[in-house]
């Protein structure tokens, strides 16, 4: 007999939650097929050429997984991990996400496979254009439109919709702007779009509190990721109080029970490429450590697959918010559900990234410019609707937040298609 156990991937995890859904709402088989299907799976390999002189060639993916509700959304990202079954979960759950929240978006997701640390940043530039040349007319704004995702940023998406507007004749280059979101404010970015993401994390948090009658001083969190999500996200709480006493990135794990300063930590970070390595405010503890912390939030913003049977049973948190996609596996949820841990689910918790990259595509179509206090009013706005709207079916069906949050969405989803039918 063969002892050897694979590794569950982030693929396992999010075809484990569809089947489940697609168990309990008994959802129409012939939906169910076209469901657990990706509609497109786009590999390229592209050249590009490194400061030192030499050609490298790099794979890159963008994976469409569903349309029916509009345009393909969802990030990019670089990471040396990255590969098409990534891609293809990663997608799926955007195509949930969008869903949930009701926007008129499908789901996509991709990137590159490698690590941005070994590229210099003109590097970077030039592998960043090329992908985009070699995704062509697979990418559009009224078709798939990308966003940042780990390791990718503002800089990334001016590149991209550079690129891409270059390739296009003179009269339609401005109506492109809107091929992604994300962008840097002074190129048709969105005001807040960087603390969209994060905001929406804190706001699921104070939401889950408030329910409680409960607020959030004094509260303890610990948070595995230090980059977009996880900063912002501390950035909120800590302004209501609430108390940062573990930090976790990929090159370090920092524990101080009397609370992390998280503007300090934040200018740590800046110019050491992000890492939290050094930081002279907390002591650095084994990583192993980290999900064991005494703490009542764990909030996961990093990678999928994080919580797992190696790790679930430590955790002291009693709410777990996911900012990461996919950060918790089957039997890692399992346990946490068993020692009733409250997890608001990543397609609820995180939604409010793709929320706002709505807003910033709706402000490039209309020519418009949206302020900050408009933009964060109408995210809190529409956040708050679908965290209430779960929370009564989470009550309604005495269930668990991410059951409910995935009955939304994809009742929806078979929705649409019994409406229209399938062509031809
Ligand atoms: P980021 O690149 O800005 O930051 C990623 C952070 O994770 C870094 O601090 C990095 O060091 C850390 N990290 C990487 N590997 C790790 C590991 N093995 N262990 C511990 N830490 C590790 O990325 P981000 O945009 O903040 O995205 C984080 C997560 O949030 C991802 O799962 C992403 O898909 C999700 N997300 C991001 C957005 C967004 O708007 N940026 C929206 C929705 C969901």
């Amino acid at each position: 007999m063969n002892n050897i156990v694979e590794k569950k991937t982030m693929y396992d995890t999010v075809m484990q939650q569809f089947n489940k859904t697609a168990d309990a709402i008994k959802l129409d088989s012939e939906i169910r097929k076209i469901l657990e299907a990706t509609t497109n799976e786009i590999v390229v390999h592209f050249p590009v050429k490194l400061d030192d002189g030499k050609i490298k060639i790099f794979t890159g993916y963008r994976v469409q997984h569903n349309n029916v509700l509009g345009p393909y959304k969802g990030g990019l990202r670089y990471h040396p991990s990255l590969d098409i079954n990534d891609a293809k979960a990663l997608a799926m759950w955007m195509t949930w996400k969008t869903s949930l929240v009701g926007l008129p978006y499908g789901g996509a997701k991709g990137g590159i496979q490698l690590d941005p640390r070994d590229y210099s940043l003109s590097e970077l530039e030039r592998i960043s254009r090329r992908f985009t040349y070699a995704l062509g007319d697979n990418i559009g704004p009224e078709y798939d439109i990308p966003a940042p995702d780990v390791n990718t940023n503002e800089q990334t998406m001016a590149w991209i919709a550079d690129t891409y507007m270059s390739t296009k004749s003179a009269s339609e280059r401005s109506r492109s702007k809107h091929v992604v979101t994300g962008k840097p404010v002074g190129s048709g970015g969105l005001e807040g779009r960087d603390r969209a993401t994060g905001f929406g994390v804190f706001l699921n948090i104070k939401l889950w509190y408030q329910s409680k009658n409960e607020s959030l001083k004094g509260k303890t969190f610990i948070v595995q990721g230090f980059g977009n999500v996880g900063y912002w996200v501390s950035h909120f709480l800590s302004g209501e109080g609430a108390v940062l006493i573990g930090v976790q990135d990929a090159h370090a794990t920092l524990y101080h029970k009397e609370g992390i300063d998280v503007v300090d930590l934040h200018n740590h970070c800046k110019p050491r490429k992000g890492s939290i390595k050094g930081f002279n405010g907390a002591k650095e503890i084994s990583a192993a450590d980290f999900f064991g912390l005494d703490c009542n939030i764990l909030i996961p913003a990093a990678m999928g697959n994080q919580i797992t049977s190696d790790n679930a049973y430590k955790i002291k948190a009693n709410l777990v918010a996911e900012g990461a996609n996919g950060p918790t596996d089957a039997e890692g949820e399992a346990i946490l559900l068993n020692k009733d841990i409250i997890i608001i689910p990543d397609i609820l918790c995180n939604s409010g990234g793709v929320i706002g990259s709505y807003f910033e595509w709706l402000q490039n179509r209309n020519g418009e410019i949206w302020h900050l206090e408009e933009v964060m009013s109408k995210l809190e706005k529409k956040m708050t609707e679908v965290f209430r709207k779960v929370e009564s079916i989470v009550k309604e069906g005495n269930i668990d937040w991410r059951s409910a949050a995935f009955i939304l969405a994809i009742t929806r989803i078979e929705t649409a298609y019994k409406q229209r039918g399938i062509f031809p």
